[in-house]
């Protein structure tokens, strides 16, 4: 949680959104402030991508270590700030680190020159391509994965050559600071890595800074104000929103399993999580087994901010409104709550919930709820499933737990990212890209998408020898024409 200390306040504090205690206290960094860090940042990219690969590799891998060493000095600030329970907490950073490893041991093979053939054409030309990186790229991140979240961007095109200026969420700028200050460490020389700290408007300076590319990651509103502040500029944008994802259960599937993956992929991080699972898709066949089993494992979930506790608070306080006002239409149109329920005023924490019956224009079905929330829905076959799923203008990841037909259904619903019989497996695989559709985003974070997304092309040519059809001169004759036309037919003439 988070508040402005006074109107004109330049600092504002962090708050333990279970317990109101303050965290840290905060710049509200200016545009000016933040205009001058993406400058500093802009010399320590010249150093930063003179060094090369190799001498990234060294210092990003010296990082790695050290967050390796201190994670649990920064699962404690996430904990703070979140309110995750630490375990949840060191999940999201072991997997930053995988990333980070795989993004500095990787970036040269993605990236470097590589020969292309210069077809018969061009037969003389040698070429090439090679993968630039792009200056200063500003990161905007979100609260939920305050960690694994912006390291998909930051880890990434650090790799690829370029210095970050990175605004973290209102919820969890002492997290944002940890990571800058712990590569600091790390690579002393110059500050490659910054952070800036404030509101939307540090975040909306941060696109008017001149750096090179926003990478951001939050709501789709967010996000058109993003792009809407960016096309000034010019300056391209990534965009990482949110998702209503789906998890489709067919007749073979293995239901225990199934049911596992549904209560977890719903429920831990309270249900904050992008990729979270919001709705299910059941085969009617076993359906009512696999309510029985969902049920049976989301009651006794505990709910809290002790060391036990294995779902935490809603972190930010308007959200638990838009968790109570979905749970309580559901149940006034006819839905059912088998476990959980309405949720108190005054709460911060919202009991695990799973609503059955719940008709599908209802916002429980339509609307990125964000909590410990699923609904489940019977299906008659797995055409329907896919239907439904895909009736949704989000289309960030999913789920499919199938024997025989779970790589067909991966492949038909319409989201960037599926995983088959298990939940989320796809972003803990540093290889494979991370990103959405519709109004899930675009662009891709992780592999070398990802290292790609904060990088330019560069084509290069180098004439070995002049050839002996020279068409770029104006000493080109009637007979060059002649063969080059000849040539042509020869080449793509025939039907
Ligand atoms: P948010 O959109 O409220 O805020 C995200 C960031 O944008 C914050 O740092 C905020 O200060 C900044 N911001 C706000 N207004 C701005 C403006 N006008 N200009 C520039 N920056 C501005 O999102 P949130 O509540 O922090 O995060 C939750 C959302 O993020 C959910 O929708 C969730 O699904 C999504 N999310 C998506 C992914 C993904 O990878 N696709 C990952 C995590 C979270």
């Amino acid at each position: 949680m988070a508040g402005m200390t006074t109107v004109q306040a330049k600092t504002f504090e962090s708050l333990n959104p279970a317990t109101d205690e303050v965290v840290g206290v905060h710049p509200v960094n200016s545009a000016e402030e933040v205009r001058a860090a993406v400058e500093s940042a802009r010399a320590a990219a010249a150093w930063w991508g003179a060094l090369g690969f190799a001498g990234r590799l060294e210092r990003l891998n010296r990082w790695k270590a050290a967050l390796t060493r201190r994670a649990h000095e920064l699962a404690d600030v996430v904990h703070a700030e979140t309110g995750k329970p630490h375990g949840d907490a060191m999940l999201e950073i072991v997997l930053a680190i995988d990333h980070t490893a795989w993004a500095a041991k990787n970036a040269r093979k993605v990236l470097g020159p590589k020969r292309r053939p210069a077809g018969l054409l061009m037969a003389n030309q040698k070429a090439t391509v090679e993968y630039q990186p792009l200056g200063v790229v500003g990161v905007i991140g979100p609260w939920n994965y305050p960690v694994f979240t912006p390291m998909g961007s930051i880890a990434y095109a650090l790799a690829a050559g370029n210095a970050v200026v990175f605004k973290p969420s209102e919820y969890t700028p002492g997290v944002g600071r940890w990571l800058a200050e712990s590569f600091a460490d790390a690579v002393p020389e110059h500050p490659v890595f910054r952070v800036v700290t404030g509101f939307g408007e540090t975040g909306a300076a941060l696109c008017r800074s001149g750096v090179a590319k926003i990478a951001f990651t939050g709501s789709p509103g967010t996000g058109r104000k993003i792009m809407a502040a960016c096309a000034e500029t010019l300056t391209p944008v990534l965009i990482e929103a949110g998702g209503k994802d789906a998890l489709l259960v067919d007749a073979d599937a293995d239901l225990d399993a199934a049911a596992e993956a549904a209560v977890w992929g719903a429920m831990s991080n309270a249900g904050q999580t992008c990729t979270g699972v919001e709705r299910v898709y059941v085969h009617e066949r076993v359906y009512d087994d696999f309510v029985a089993k969902v049920t049976a494992q989301a009651r006794p979930l505990k709910v809290g901010f002790d060391a036990d506790a294995q779902v935490g608070p809603i972190t930010m306080p308007g959200q638990i409104d838009i968790i109570r006002r979905h749970i309580a239409d559901a149940l006034s149109r006819g839905a059912r709550a088998l476990t959980g329920g309405p949720v108190p005023e005054g709460s911060r924490y919202v009991e695990p919930t799973v609503l059955v019956d719940v008709p599908e224009d209802s916002a429980a079905v339509r609307e990125e709820t964000f909590g410990p929330t699923m609904t489940v829905t019977r299906v008659r076959d797995m055409d329907q499933a896919v239907d439904l799923a895909n009736a949704t203008a989000y289309g960030l990841g999913g789920t499919v737990f199938a024997r025989a037909r779970g790589l067909e259904l991966a492949r038909r619903l319409r989201a960037g990212m599926v995983s088959v019989n298990s939940v989320i497996s796809f972003a803990g695989v540093p290889s494979l890209p991370f990103g959405g559709v519709g109004e899930s985003g675009f662009g891709r974070i992780h592999g070398p998408e990802g290292l790609r997304e904060f990088a330019r092309a560069k084509a290069i040519t180098t004439q070995r020898f002049r050839a002996p059809i020279t068409m770029t001169t104006f000493a080109r004759t009637p007979k060059v024409d002649a063969q080059v036309a000849k040539l042509i037919t020869f080449l793509h003439g025939r039907r």
